[in-house]
């Protein structure tokens, strides 16, 4: 599974394919980001990466993508 930030309203979905976009209650549509593959729970092989920015914590099989920090610019990850 692949894990998706919204950029707009923080919203964390996992998910195989893009989600849908209507219905962002930071208004309009999800900004969506696709940080990795991994999940929000952890497991074999996944590692737990938060962003000092933004405060997200993800379970990623590799370090996430950079783009779309809700807080600005793009993420800044520490492998926890
Ligand atoms: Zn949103
Ligand atoms: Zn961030």
């Amino acid at each position: 599974m692949k894990v998706y930030l919204c950029r707009k309203c923080r919203a964390l979905v996992v998910s195989e394919g893009f989600p849908a976009s209507a219905g962002c209650p930071a208004g309009g549509a999800h900004l969506w980001h696709r940080l990795c593959k991994g999940n929000l729970t952890g497991g074999s092989g996944l590692n737990p990466y938060i962003c000092k920015k933004c405060g997200v914590t993800v379970y990623c099989s590799s370090a996430p993508s950079s783009a779309g920090c809700p807080a600005g610019g793009g993420h800044l990850w520490t492998r926890l």
